[in-house]
């Protein structure tokens, strides 16, 4: 029977197999959801999905796409803002 803190659903359970042979039941914190497009919903292509404390030990370039609202839009809605730019441009 699991410690009662680990009865509940909110931890993920791994099953890890030990050098041993045994397979032996870990518990960890549950990943987050996968980041969104903030126009169409769309889920982003090379955002890392790990907690937050994780994001700290990542490198800048690896937590998101390089390019113009790399991590916030998704590369088609990129390309219709930079086109609805500019059209309305007003020379
Ligand atoms: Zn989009």
């Amino acid at each position: 029977m699991p410690a009662p803190k680990h009865r509940s659903g909110t931890l993920r359970k791994i099953f890890t197999r030990t050098p041993s042979g045994n397979t032996v039941l870990h518990y960890s914190k549950r990943k987050p959801n996968k980041a969104q497009c903030r126009l169409c919903g769309a889920e982003l292509k090379g955002m890392p999905r790990v907690r937050a404390i994780v994001l700290k030990r990542i490198a800048l370039t690896k937590k998101r796409p390089t390019r113009p609202f790399g991590g916030n839009l998704c590369s088609g809605c990129m390309r219709s803002v930079f086109i609805k730019k500019a059209r309305s441009m007003t020379l």
